[in-house]
């Protein structure tokens, strides 16, 4: 059997990137929904490296292909073109369930699709990991705290969520998602993990996707104009994706069950200075777009545009019980995973120039 084991391990290690061998015992069957997304693609290649069967869902809205192409062919992975709004049968140990478009732009773009998703295909996910005793995790967001009345966010506040405005079918479809989530858990025993993840950023963010970290980092390496929304005093607190990845598997591992915010709680004013000096925090608040522009060493304008309607105005996270019941505490300094990320950007430019060339 070692010999076997040994000969599959270099059959595998020869073509794919190296991956760690796991014996029956540990390997686990895992279920990514929207495995082809951004955060998905790089749970995945996690998953894979750490030896387990990964089967990945999607229906490629805002997911593609080469996120995981790299898997393609490996027999410990599996890519299914699905919907998850219909029904599915398979037999696993885990569910990340991600499945569901992010950006405000994508999200907005077909508000009752993306209530659909959120919804109906939730409760066939949670159906599934009913039906044959697999434990969930649901990717919930920050979102479900709305514009909040309370900073910084802890998940004992219940949020402040306009129920009928252009937002609401991500912010609602979420917290109807948990709801399903814990009524599940109660009434049908299933194992529910629920992670309030906060605006993470890094490689292989659709170019497209309309959010700020990817909206500035394209302007100032086009040297374009830097679009502020309103007045830019609203802030947000970014995580590198390779954080998120550590606290999703670390709280599936756990045996935690109420919701959990995995952000990074430095905070950022998208543009405007005085904010800092208003809240009067100790937090050091520093300003997006100079951030980028600084580390892009562009001359983009700085350009203010019409406010979103519903945008939240302030977004940190209190993340003392990851760190208390998961041991989690995001590691990378912005400015290094924006290095990484804006290097990633400008080769995806290069691309895009090379193919309109030919
Ligand atoms: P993404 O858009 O890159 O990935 C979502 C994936 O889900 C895509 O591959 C998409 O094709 C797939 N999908 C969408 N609808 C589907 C459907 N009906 N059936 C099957 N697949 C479907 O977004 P992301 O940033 O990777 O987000 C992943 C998850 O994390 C989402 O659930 C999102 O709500 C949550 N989240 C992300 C952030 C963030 O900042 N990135 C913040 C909070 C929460
Ligand atoms: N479901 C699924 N895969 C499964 C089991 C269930 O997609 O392996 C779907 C099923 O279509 C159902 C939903 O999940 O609509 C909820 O399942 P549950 O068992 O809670 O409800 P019921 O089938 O009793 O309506
Ligand atoms: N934003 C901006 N310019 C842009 C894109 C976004 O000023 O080009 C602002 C947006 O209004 C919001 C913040 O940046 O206040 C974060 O927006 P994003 O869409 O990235 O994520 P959200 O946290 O709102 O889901």
């Amino acid at each position: 059997l070692q010999h076997l084991e040994a000969k599959i391990e270099n059959k595998v290690s020869k073509d794919f990137p190296t991956v760690k061998f796991l014996n029956y015992k540990n390997r686990k069957r895992i279920l990514v929904t929207g495995g082809a997304g951004f955060v998905g693609s790089h749970l995945v290649d996690r998953l894979m490296l750490a030896g387990h069967e990964v089967i990945v869902v999607d229906n490629f809205f805002t997911g593609r292909k080469r996120n995981v192409e790299h898997w393609v062919g490996h027999e410990n992975f599996e890519l299914v073109h699905h919907d998850i709004v219909r029904p599915l049968y398979l037999e696993v140990d885990e569910i990340y369930h991600l499945a569901s478009p992010a950006s405000p732009p994508h999200y907005m773009l077909n508000p009752v699709k993306t209530i659909k998703t959120n919804t109906l295909g939730t409760i066939n996910i949670l159906g599934l990991a009913k039906r044959v005793g697999a434990k969930v995790l649901i990717a919930s967001t920050s979102e479900v705290y709305g514009d909040p009345n309370e900073h910084p966010q802890s998940e004992t506040y219940w949020g402040h969520v306009n129920p009928i405005g252009p937002r609401a079918c991500y912010d609602e479809g979420k917290r109807v998602a948990e709801t399903l989530s814990y009524a599940y858990m109660r009434q049908e025993g299933v194992s529910v993990h629920v992670a309030r993840i906060f605006n993470t950023f890094g490689p292989r963010m659709h170019m497209n996707d309309g959010r700020v970290v990817s909206n500035f980092i394209l302007q100032a390496l086009q040297n374009d104009s830097i679009t502020i929304y309103g007045s830019g005093k609203q802030t947000r607190s970014f995580q590198y994706v390779s954080d998120l990845v550590d606290g999703l598997v670390a709280l599936m591992a756990s045996n935690y069950t109420q919701p959990i915010n995995i952000g990074n709680p430095v905070e950022h004013t998208i543009e405007d200075y005085f904010v800092r000096y208003i809240y009067n925090e100790s937090q050091l608040v520093t300003e997006f777009a100079l951030i980028i522009k600084d580390l892009v060493g562009t001359n983009s304008k700085i350009v203010e545009l019409a406010a979103v309607e519903d945008d939240p105005q302030r977004r940190r996270p209190d993340i003392s019980r990851a760190k208390k019941y998961l041991n989690w505490e995001p590691k990378v300094p912005l400015a290094e995973g924006l290095k990484t990320t804006i290097m990633y950007f400008a080769k995806e430019l290069q691309k895009t120039k090379h193919s309109q060339k030919n």
